[in-house]
């Protein structure tokens, strides 16, 4: 190189750095604005400066922080796109946390962050990572899972051990928490999967408490009508405008009516009567659910009682939705409007889903050994279409068969021979099995012949308003006490 060429180089040097230093200096400031976008986007609780952005792990709870969780998930992505699994993102939101923290002194409140982020690692399997993302909301990376049952019952767990009672500097903490789920591959991409999520960790709050919901495509889209939905079914409450049908539960051998399932109708003032197939999931979602079974509960005993005082003695079944089943004073409230109406405990019989057995176990067994000892009697309904275990069968006193299985009996030797094994099965647990969806008399014949106890459907009456029980019992009833 000559000396010419020399000077060129060290004049250019300088230069060239400076314009090095420059281009990192914008690429950082791109990064910090990109940063600044991503954080703005994020819902409010997720921006808690208590979080140390640089370091690995968030200072109060020692769980791996924001970016640690998002690389983890992305590879959790990329693993499961190649072994065809599923990745589960959980938004985990503390319910009512904020009085905690104000009624108490904030430091307790930080101890229960704490202790909720150890029961949280505790209950972890090896896979999945848990983080804090700010105030009292968590997120839970669920990999290597296959079904969407497998993914529900690590969160149902979760839930039980979140949620036992805390104590701390003496002070006895209930604490309950609602839990969003965002899936891969229904949600493809990791900033969606959290902001699912959180949409569904909203709804699940909504409805009540220690719930979970998944993430479906109508939270977002239905949003609207939903809150549209909620304001009604508040204003029904208020104005009275649910009803009670009553459909008899015939005895398949001699016809008379041995029982009645109270049916709820939804009388809205603009759209009409509203069937309860519609509006019950909604409650649920809501939390509105329990106030509604108790009015159900309620008119149930108030029509018993007018109707005894008439000497017409009958027993209702009601109809529990699966979250009801979760209240610890479910069975004491029933017990308390029976006596109050001073009715035996005998008249009323509640009628529960299979499923409800099969995904939360714990809580149906405690429940029916309540229901047991107050002398209640449990259905369960659906029977022949859920997988509900046969050990469950030991714990309720009536099955009832449903309408899938029932349509199909005169006509298909299968189906036949199903409800016939179906209900010595019953019978050999000394269970009561009644028909459900009877239209026609080939169904009839096929029941009794198969020693079915009792039916229910358009043949032997359609459901009926309470103003029409008293002629109905009169014809075809006889005394239950
Ligand atoms: P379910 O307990 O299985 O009730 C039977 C449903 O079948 C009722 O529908 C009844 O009207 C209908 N049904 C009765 N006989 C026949 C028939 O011969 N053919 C046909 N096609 N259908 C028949 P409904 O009243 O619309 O109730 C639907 C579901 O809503 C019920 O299913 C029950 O799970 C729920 N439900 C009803 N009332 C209540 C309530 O007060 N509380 C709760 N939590 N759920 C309720
Ligand atoms: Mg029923
Ligand atoms: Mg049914």
């Amino acid at each position: 190189m000559s000396d010419f060429n020399y000077l060129l180089l060290w004049i250019a040097l300088p230069a060239v750095l400076l314009a090095a230093l420059l281009c990192i200096h914008s690429i950082a400031e791109l990064v910090e604005k990109l940063k600044a976008y991503w954080i703005g986007r994020q819902p409010e609780a997720w921006q808690d400066h208590n979080l140390n952005p640089n370091g690995m792990r968030d200072p109060l709870t020692q769980l791996p922080n924001r970016s640690v969780f998002m690389k983890k998930l992305q590879n959790a992505i990329r693993r499961a796109h190649a072994s065809q699994s599923k990745v589960a993102v959980a938004l985990i939101n503390l319910d009512d946390f904020k009085p905690v923290k104000n009624t108490l002194h904030h430091l307790t409140g930080d101890a229960v962050l704490k202790i909720i982020a150890k029961r949280l690692e505790a209950s972890l399997r090896g896979a999945d990572i848990a983080c804090r993302i700010g105030g009292d909301a968590f997120l839970l990376l669920i990999q290597e899972v296959k079904t969407h049952q497998e993914i529900e019952l690590i969160i149902q767990r979760l839930i039980d051990s979140l949620i036992s009672p805390l104590n701390v500097n003496d002070h006895a903490i209930n604490l309950s928490i609602s839990v969003g789920i965002g899936t891969y591959p229904a949600i493809p991409d990791t900033d969606h999967l959290i902001i699912c999520a959180d949409t569904a960790m909203y709804q699940a709050k909504s409805a009540g408490r220690n719930l979970y919901r998944f993430y479906d495509e109508e939270m977002g889209v239905a949003g609207d009508q939903l809150q549209e939905l909620q304001l009604d079914l508040k204003q029904a409450l208020e104005n009275n405008e649910f009803e009670l049908y009553f459909q008899p539960k015939v005895d398949a051998q001699h016809g008379h009516i041995r029982s009645l399932e109270a049916l709820i109708r939804w009388r809205h003032p603009v759209k009409g009567s509203i069937l309860p197939t519609v509006f019950i999931q909604a409650a649920e979602r809501f939390g509105l659910i329990s106030r509604i079974h108790h009015w159900v509960v309620e008119e149930c005993c108030r029509t018993m009682h007018r109707l005894r005082s008439q000497g017409l003695h009958t027993q209702i079944s009601v109809n529990l939705a699966a979250q009801q089943l979760r209240d610890p004073a479910l069975v004491h409230h029933i017990v308390e409007l029976l006596d109050q109406f001073q009715l035996p405990h005998s008249c009323l019989v509640f009628e529960v889903s299979g499923l409800m057995a099969l995904k939360h176990p714990d809580i149906f067994n405690a429940r029916m050994a309540e229901f047991q000892s107050a002398g209640i009697d449990i259905a369960l309904d659906d029977f022949g279409i859920t997988n509900a275990s046969i050990a469950y069968l030991q714990k309720v006193q009536q099955v009832k068969l449903d309408r899938k299985i029932t349509i199909k009996i005169a006509g298909d030797k299968k189906s036949y021979e199903m409800t016939d094994a179906l209900i010595r099965l019953a019978h050999s647990l000394d269970l009561i099995v009644v028909a459900e969806g009877i239209e026609n008399e080939a169904q009839a014949r096929c029941l009794r012949e198969l020693k079915c106890d009792m039916m229910q459907g358009h043949l032997l009456g359609h459901p009926v308003s309470a103003d029409k029980l008293a002629p109905l019992l009169e014809q075809r009833s006889t005394k239950v006490d």
